[in-house]
Parts: C-alpha cells; structure tokens; sequence
C-alpha cells in the first residue's frame, strides 16, 4: 500500500478515528481523506499532469498535511520548501525545479512576494484562502489515480549545507519503504500519538515519523514550530506516546527548570535524530525520565531518511553510536575506491535499500556521483564496530586535517558538552600558516556560567590527543543552525577566521 492508499484504507476501516489534532481543531481519518481528495481534484480539474511539480511553501498544520497529501493522491508530485530560506533561495528552487503551481501561506508571505517565479496556479492558505475553498467544496469530484511504484510523490530539496540544494526524488515506493522500516524499527502501532513539532517541510518529520505513523494508523498533534514552554506543556496536556527532536531541541529544552517537573506517563519514545546527539544530553534524558525509551534515526534526504536506528538497550553503552543497519537496508564502509572495510575502520557510509531515492531532479551528474551501482554515497564517514553498530565519525567535508592528522569535529564537540558551564558548542577547521589547517571551537555558555577560553582549553587537552584542541576558543550568543537543527558549519568558517 502507497502512503495515499493507507490514509484511504484507514478512512473507511476507522473513519471515526482521530487522525490529525491542531491548534484544538481534530480532523478523523475519514475526514482528513474528503479534503485530501479535494485537493486532488482541484489540480485534477484544472488538466495538471503526473510528474507536474506543486510548490508547498507553509508553516506546520493539519492543512499541510491535506495538501502533501492531497498533491500525492492526485498522481502530482508534492515539493514542500523550506520556509527558513531567504527569498533568493527559494527563488532559486522553484526555478530550477519548474514548479508549475504553488500553495502558500499567509503568515510567511513575505518571502514569497520578493520571489519572481510565475505559476499556473497560486493557492493561499489563510488570507483569501483559496486551499479553505478547496477543501470545503463538495462539488469536487475525485478521479483514482493508478499510482506507480516509480512515479516521484515528493521532491525535497537538500539544506545545501554541503553545496547547492538539490532535489531529491522519492518516489511513491521510496515512502512505502520509510513507512515500513521506521515503523517496524520504532514498533508503531495505531496506538501511537505523535507530537510533531519540528518542521514538516523537512524530511524527518515527514518520513520518519508521520508517514509511518499513518502507515499504522496512529494519530498525529501537530504544533506549528518548536516552542519551548509550549513544547513542555503540549508534552504534558496531548499526552503523545513519540516525541522528536533535533538535539539542539533537547539542549533546550533539558536546560529549562520546568523539565524535571514534567510528567509523562503516555510516552514511550523520545527520539532525535538530523545531527549528532551529544553523550551528555542523552545521560540527562535517562537521568529525568528513565522510563522513556530513546531512539537515535539516522538518515539522509536521499533515502527517505531511513539508514541506521540506535535503540534504547545501547542508548547509554554504545556512546555516539546511530545503531543498528535499518530493515530492508544494507550498509557497507566504503575506501576511496568503493571497496568496503572492515569494522574498525573509518570510510564512507554507504546505503542500499528500496528507500533510495530516484536521483537529483534535473541533475544527472550529481545523481551519478551519489548512486554508484547500488549504492548511495552518503558523504559522511562512519566504522562499525564488533557488535555491528554503526558510528558517524562526521560528514567528510567536515573533517579537519591538521598537519596531516585528521580531527573529527564531533569527537571534540562530544567533549565540550561535557563542559557544565557551556550550553552548546562547535568546532570547524580554520586555516593556519604552519598545519594547513587547525581545530577552532564556537562555543554558547549557558545563561549566568563564566568559563575563560584557557579553562576549555585546558579541559580539552584532559580529553583529547594534543593535536585535537582547538586552538582558539570563540564565544557566541547562538550558533548559527538551519531549520533541521544543523550547525551551520560554513558559515562559521566564512567568519574570515585565521588562527596563528
Ligand atoms: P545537505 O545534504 O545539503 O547538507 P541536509 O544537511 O539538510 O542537506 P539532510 O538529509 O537533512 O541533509 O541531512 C543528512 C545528514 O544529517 C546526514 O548525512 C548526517 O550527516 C546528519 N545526520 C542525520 N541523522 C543523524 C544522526 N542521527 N546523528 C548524527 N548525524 C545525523
């Protein structure tokens, strides 16, 4: 069963079920079908075509939902955009992906007016809402489409924290798959609610948690964005049974007095995911709520997200560890060459599995650099260890290679957590006149705490090869991070750093 089919299937098997919950508004599954239907038809109606790309530029709601959803059942390909990126970014991935139609938001017009693309059709959520329109019209009638295997229901485009962003290409078998692996490797039931409060434009979000929960036929509570206070209070009053988070979520929110008060007697599951999760906040999630069961999901855009799941029994011994190979999925550390190594040894993470996607929209080379026979090239580098666990070691464009030896960035950052006085911290590659390049660290104290740069240095060299401390210690007020919760690394090593 495709995704479209599952929400079908659930609708007339529990029509009465609630199936999504926002802002106090729920909608049942039977429900959440008609309007999803609607929206097919609309572009049915106006003469859209399979393949035909629709552009969702909006904040979280149920109504997201209706239109990914609505786009998808009509045999159109939905394109959700980050509504973090400036105007000449977003400019840029409607033009080069030929968006022939374009559902937005109100609330975040403003970037939308300053971009020049032109539609066939711009639908508004909110406003003069044409989408509430859509939804609400009876008169529309559903066409069933013959979904295929291969036919692309979503196009992503990557945060292009490693270049340009491109569009992934899933295709309808591609979220089957995340469907099926995510919900078998996190034992979701349709007794599962999910509290989403990380964004849905991203592929997390979306193919991780909501598309297999809906596989299961669970409920989802949906929070427009991430907000601390009312995260904690929606943890508590939803009572979801799976919650998300990027670990700068959890910096936050496990630094916030009110955490400890918390009760959550319904969930069963915290996972994070999207960037790597520091040692020290993972202790303090067991440590306030050792009940819960964590779960690290580690993936990629390009394949779905769906590559390797640390579960709960090895959250606390198997320290930096993204787990376990995903169902359905093979994973090999490749050499330079594409030959795999053995465990212990640090390569290339490489992917296989029916979550991979088709390739880059409108980018042959790019497709054929990352989808080599088989298998996908994730640029990150990771080693298994002697129990089959996998380790990310750090993205390979990450790496600092000081004098010949190489730094991992994560592996020093993994130390300055441990740093009581210091919230959140990150190291980048900076040039130097004699080593080519050396370790710099960013670092954020918590609210109220004074360290001196020479005190983390000195802890530092307590924990790390000489050649690992940074060898200059900067402060800020935040670190720089995209919408998924990813340090933005190039942007703090644009800061015209030298360090002598
Ligand atoms: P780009 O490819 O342009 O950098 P992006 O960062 O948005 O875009 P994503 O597909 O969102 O791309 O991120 C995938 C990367 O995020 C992985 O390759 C890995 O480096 C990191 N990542 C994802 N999950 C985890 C995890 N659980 N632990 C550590 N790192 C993770």
């Amino acid at each position: 069963m495709f995704i479209t089919e599952s929400i079908a299937h659930y609708a007339e098997r529990q029509p009465e079920k609630i199936y999504t919950t926002y802002e106090g508004r729920t909608w049942t599954y039977h429900s959440f079908y008609e309007k999803a239907k609607r929206v097919a038809s609309y572009f049915q109606q106006k003469g859209y075509e399979k393949d035909d790309i629709i552009a969702l530029y909006a904040l979280n709601s149920d109504i997201f939902l209706v239109c990914y959803f609505g786009i998808q059942l009509g045999g159109f390909t939905a394109m959700p955009v980050n509504t973090k990126l400036a105007a000449p970014e977003v400019e840029y991935i409607f033009l080069n992906s030929e968006a022939k139609a374009l559902i937005y938001d109100v609330r975040i017009e403003e970037t939308i007016q300053k971009t020049a693309h032109s539609f066939q059709d711009v639908l508004q959520i909110g406003g003069e809402d044409r989408v509430g329109q859509v939804i609400a019209d009876e008169a529309l009638i559903f066409r069933p489409v013959a979904l295929q295997p291969e036919d692309t229901a979503v196009v992503m485009y990557t945060s292009g924290t490693t270049g340009k962003p491109k569009g992934v290409m899933l295709t309808h078998a591609n979220i089957r798959a995340a469907a099926e692996i995510w919900s078998e490797a996190m034992a979701i039931t349709e007794n599962d609610r999910m509290l989403v409060a990380t964004p849905l434009f991203h592929c997390a979000a979306a193919h991780v948690f909501v598309v297999p929960v809906t596989y299961k036929g669970g409920s989802l509570i949906i929070e427009e964005a991430f907000s601390p206070d009312r995260t904690v209070r929606m943890l508590q009053e939803s009572a979801p049974t799976m919650f998300f988070g990027v670990p700068a979520m959890y910096s936050i929110l496990l630094n916030m007095p009110a955490i400890r008060e918390t009760r959550l007697p319904a969930l069963r599951l915290f996972c994070y995911g999207a960037a790597p999760m520091p040692y020290e906040l993972v202790k303090k999630l067991k440590e306030i709520f050792p009940d819960v069961g964590l779960q690290n999901c580690y993936g990629q855009t390009e394949n779905a997200p769906a590559a390797s799941s640390l579960k709960d029994e090895f959250a606390l011994d198997k320290i930096g560890s993204v787990g376990e190979v995903l169902p359905q999925t093979e994973i090999r550390i490749a050499d330079e060459f594409g030959e795999s190594l053995p465990a212990g040894q640090v390569g290339e993470i490489v992917v296989k599995g029916p979550q991979v996607m088709k390739g880059y929209l409108r980018n042959e080379e790019a497709t054929h650099q990352t989808i080599r026979n088989g298998w996908l090239y994730t640029g990150d580098l990771g080693k298994f260890d002697e129990d089959g666990l996998l380790y990310i070691v750090d993205r390979k464009k990450d790496m600092i290679i000081r004098g010949g030896e190489n730094v991992y960035p994560v592996e020093v950052e993994e130390v300055l957590y441990q740093i009581p006085q210091l919230l959140e911290a990150a190291v980048v590659g900076v040039p130097h006149e004699v080593y080519g390049e050396v370790p710099k660290a960013y670092a954020v104290k918590k609210q109220g705490q004074k360290i001196s740069e020479q005190a983390i240095k000195d802890y530092c060299a307590t924990q790390l090869a000489k050649y690992k401390v940074p060898l200059e210690v900067e402060f800020m007020e935040e670190l720089p991070r995209n919408a998924s919760g990813k340090v933005l690394k190039h942007t703090l090593r644009k800061a015209e750093n030298t360090v002598s």
